[in-house]
């Protein structure tokens, strides 16, 4: 899976981050920079905790299958 961060939206919470830093990168300020990146499916439970935890609704995964289809914090949450 594929998992992007909408720059614009991203607020500098850091909560991404503490969740899982071995995925997220955070710039000097604070805030998500990181580019599209390929994440294990293994990591997906952490990611979509990030997903779930982050206040801007910043974080989105991009499943392999359904290539330009994408997952914000709103569908993980299934709303
Ligand atoms: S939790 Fe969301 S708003 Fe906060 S740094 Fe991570 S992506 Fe940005």
């Amino acid at each position: 899976m594929r998992v992007r961060v909408d720059h614009a939206r991203c607020q500098g919470h850091a909560r991404c981050f503490k969740l899982a830093p071995h995925i997220f990168e955070l710039d000097e300020d604070g805030y998500n920079r990181m580019p599209p990146t390929e994440v294990d499916e293994s990591q997906r439970d952490i990611v979509e905790r990030a997903v779930l935890a982050c206040p801007e609704r910043a974080i989105i995964i991009e499943d392999d299958a359904d290539e330009g289809d994408s997952r914000n914090a709103q569908s993980v949450r299934g709303g």
